[in-house]
């Protein structure tokens, strides 16, 4: 049975319309935060471009996320300097910083720019997490490192980096507010339309649905994997003042304002099973989540939500955006990382549709995964 996120439940005031009859020139088919950034920078430049979604707008991955706004990619900085090179890491880095900016410009008060804290469960993710700080420190970007950390994570973890330009995002709320701000510039959104490649009748169609893509453009080599989360009440104290992760991120939580704990991941306790498009939540991981909200919180809260969510992974962590077909363009394969990549690609593949040619673009070229 599919799931309704803490997130999406939020009421809230729809879109203003901005419909028009007609063929559009750009057909964006995803609501989510990719499309919706997309659909903004095309009207905002002019063009007449309609967005589809199958759903609610925020009602695929970006209404279910864990509400991280992080800068970089998948991988650990480290990581990246050595698979892409000082340069290009350094662009990729720096293009996520500067979507954490738009977001904060963008967002209101679904944003909290809090900073967020990943924590080290043992020594080799301890001496992990030493390279990511030394590699960021060196190209000059901002970051500390903390030995000592508050009950009860001094009993659980062994250090953490601090990642202080990092937020805290309510990502419905967020991706809603993108979606008005587009149908303010002119972008016609149809909610609850389903629309493929081959049906989109438009110049230019751009597929924004990273978890979606294998049903929607199968030859782009990105494949879902389904993420879980639960919502606690609200807790009687504050523990946490910002978004915090630990054991390769598959372990992550908030505590949001008003008290209640956001917590998600687990999906190493059955990787195979959670190499999914099914958006159901399973009770051997929902169990590990109640586990670990035990930990954390020392008693165990009620839980009032528990929802699960699609997202797509490539095969070198890094997103893919570009034409795959002849006026089909694409943009997604986050890795889990998709609130400011998101965005940043969204833009990134409008401006590509413009004929601007923004020197990231090379990054997450498709033709890599077809080079020989
Ligand atoms: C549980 C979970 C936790 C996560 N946590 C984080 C996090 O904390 N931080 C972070 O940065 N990233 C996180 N991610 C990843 C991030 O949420 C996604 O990468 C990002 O939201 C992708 O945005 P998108 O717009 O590309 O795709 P989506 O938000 O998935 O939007 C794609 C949309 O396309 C629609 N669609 C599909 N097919 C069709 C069709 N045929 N016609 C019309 N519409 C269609 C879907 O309904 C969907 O709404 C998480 C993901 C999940 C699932």
């Amino acid at each position: 049975m599919s799931t309704v996120s803490y997130w999406l439940k939020e009421p809230h005031d729809g879109l203003p319309s901005s419909r028009f009859d007609g063929r559009p020139e750009a057909a964006v088919i995803g609501g989510g935060v990719t499309g919706c950034s997309c659909a903004l920078t095309l009207a905002g430049h002019g063009v007449k471009v309609r967005l589809y979604e199958q759903r609610t707008v925020a009602g695929g991955a970006s209404g279910r996320n864990g509400g991280f706004a992080l800068r970089g990619a998948a991988a650990p900085y480290d990581e990246a300097r050595r698979d892409l090179g000082d340069e290009r890491a350094r662009l990729l880095m720096e293009l996520t910083e500067r979507s954490l900016d738009r977001i904060e410009e963008l967002a209101g008060d679904a944003f909290r720019r809090v900073g967020s804290l990943r924590l080290a469960a043992d020594d080799d993710e301890r001496d992990a997490l030493r390279r990511e700080h030394d590699a960021l420190r060196e190209h000059g970007f901002a970051v500390e490192w903390l030995d000592d950390l508050d009950p009860p994570l001094d009993r659980m973890y062994r250090g953490a980096i601090l990642h202080p330009r990092d937020g805290a995002l309510h990502p419905a709320r967020w991706v809603r507010r993108l979606a008005a701000q587009a149908a303010r510039a002119g972008a016609d959104i149809r909610e609850g339309e389903r629309m493929t490649v081959e049906a989109a009748d438009a110049d230019v169609v751009v597929v924004a649905g990273d978890g979606y893509l294998p049903s929607l453009l199968p030859e782009v080599p990105v494949h879902p994997w389904r993420g879980q989360v639960l919502a606690t009440e609200p807790l009687r104290e504050r523990l946490y003042d910002r978004p915090h992760y630990a054991r390769l991120g598959y372990d992550y939580w908030q505590q949001l304002p008003d008290g209640r704990l956001v917590i998600g991941g687990n999906r190493d306790a059955s990787l195979e099973t959670e190499q999914t498009d099914v958006e159901e939540t399973t009770e051997l991981v929902q169990g590990r989540l109640d586990a670990l909200v035990e930990r954390l919180v020392g008693y165990r809260p009620a839980v009032t939500d528990r929802w699960a969510g699609i997202w797509g992974a490539t095969p070198d962590l890094v997103p893919v955006v570009g034409e795959i077909r002849d006026g089909v363009w694409v943009a997604g394969g986050y890795s889990g990382h998709g609130n400011a990549l998101g965005l940043a690609c969204g833009e990134l593949v409008a401006r590509a549709v413009l004929d601007q040619r923004p020197p990231e673009l090379d990054l997450f070229a498709p033709a890599r995964f077809t080079a020989v």
